[in-house]
């Protein structure tokens, strides 16, 4: 089956899972565009996290199947992602964490996510270099883990091109033309591409592209910050997220100690780094594992969140153009749903089959109050 004439904008690992979903399917006809390099945007700024530790059960059950797919990646694309499957272990310290802890815990067993609570005893036999004062219980997922992004965004994008997908950075999306009910042309800043079908996948910038044919998102765009630092002998195992900061720290396979932490909350319009940040940062990460005091800070950079008022992404087409997907608003956590959403996405646009865990997912959800917020987010 050739498919339609599609254009998918955003080159993030949004689009490009998406494209490569739809290429595997069949879809011969498929071009995606960049305004910018591969690896610009929040997919390459981001932790690289991947965890099942959610407490709503759609979010539970897709990212139980994302985790497969980020561990048959390398078999599925021939391309190395490093992930590695040394758990996420979050530190619950009061009372009312520890109690969405066990309700979590309860929802993740029964959609088939083998998590554990553990005791601050447990805990220092797992983690013996972390300061586990205060802390009442841990959640922990040995299935949770940590992956390289550029090496996802890199490996999505060569797949592609096996499969006859165009993959163009540098093309920026100037304009969108509309005929009658639907998009015609894809207008870019280096010539146009006729569209049968056209998919928004630019993450915070979404909402420019919708408005470029009078549709109106919700998007915000937050910015968060994260650091590295100079490597270190591999001791921390697990990612660690203390409940009482929000925090996340992992080390990653160079050694180095990644962490991130919220610092200003709403929309932003640029993801400069700041000073503020590495104070509050370095502060967190020596409470939390005192060793760290004196090691170094390699480099600190910015990149933004793409919030939706409900904390869930937008999915689906809209009622006009009709040819107009919706596929952003993935939050703080894109990277690691991007797998699992995009396969269902695939399936639901070139077998007609709505995955009931997206089904929800439509821009029409706003008019009646959203959905479920999940509670699991961090940073
Ligand atoms: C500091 C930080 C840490 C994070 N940590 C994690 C984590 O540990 N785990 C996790 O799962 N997620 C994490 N995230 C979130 C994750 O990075 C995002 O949800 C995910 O990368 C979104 O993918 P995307 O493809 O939608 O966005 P992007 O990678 O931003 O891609 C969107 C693309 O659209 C392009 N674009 C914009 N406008 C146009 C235009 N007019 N024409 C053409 N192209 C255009 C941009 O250039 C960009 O490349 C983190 C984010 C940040 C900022």
């Amino acid at each position: 089956m050739a498919g339609p004439k599609t254009i998918i904008i955003g080159g993030g690992i949004v689009g490009l899972s998406l494209a490569w979903n739809l290429a595997r399917r069949g879809w011969t006809d498929l071009t995606v565009l960049d305004r910018d390099h591969l690896n610009a945007g929040a997919s390459a700024r981001c932790g690289g996290g991947v965890r099942s530790q959610w407490s709503t059960a759609d979010n539970i059950r897709i990212m139980k199947r994302s985790t497969e797919l980020f561990a048959s990646f390398p078999a599925d694309t021939g391309f190395n992602n490093w992930f590695r499957q040394e758990g996420y272990l979050f530190l619950a310290y009061t009372d009312e964490q520890a109690a969405m802890f066990e309700q979590n815990h309860r929802l993740q067993k029964e959609n088939g996510v083998d998590s554990e609570l553990l005791s601050p005893a447990q805990i220092k036999a797992k983690a013996p270099t972390i300061n586990t004062d205060g802390v009442v219980v841990g959640a922990f997922h040995q299935k949770d883990g940590v992956c390289f992004p550029f090496a996802m965004v890199w490996g999505y994008a060569k797949a592609c091109r096996r499969l006859g997908v165009q993959v163009l950075p540098f093309h920026e999306v100037i304009g969108l033309e509309v005929a009658g009910e639907k998009i015609t042309q894809v207008v870019t800043n280096r010539g146009r591409f006729a569209a049968d079908l056209v998919i928004n996948g630019a993450a915070v910038w979404s909402p420019n592209i919708g408005r470029m044919c009078g549709v109106e998102l919700p998007n915000c765009a937050e910015k968060h910050e994260a650091i590295v630092t100079e490597p270190l002998h591999p001791f921390l195992g697990a990612c660690l997220i203390p409940m009482d900061s929000g925090m996340y720290l992992a080390q990653t396979m160079r050694g180095e100690i990644y962490a991130c932490v919220g610092l200003e909350k709403g929309p932003a319009t640029d993801y400069d780094h700041t000073f503020a940040f590495a104070q509050k940062i370095s502060r967190l990460m020596i409470r939390l594992i005192p060793r760290l005091a004196g090691v170094k800070m390699l480099r600190q950079w910015g990149g933004f969140y793409d919030l939706t008022p409900d904390t869930n992404p937008i999915v689906g087409f809209v009622d006009r153009p009709s040819n107009f997907y919706q596929y952003h608003g993935l939050m703080g956590h894109g990277f690691m749903f991007a797998p699992a959403l995009s396969e269902m996405i695939a399936e639901h646009l070139v077998a007609g089959k709505l995955h009931p865990d997206i089904a929800p997912y439509g821009l029409a959800r706003f008019k009646s109050g959203g959905l479920e917020v999940e509670k699991m987010i961090i940073g």
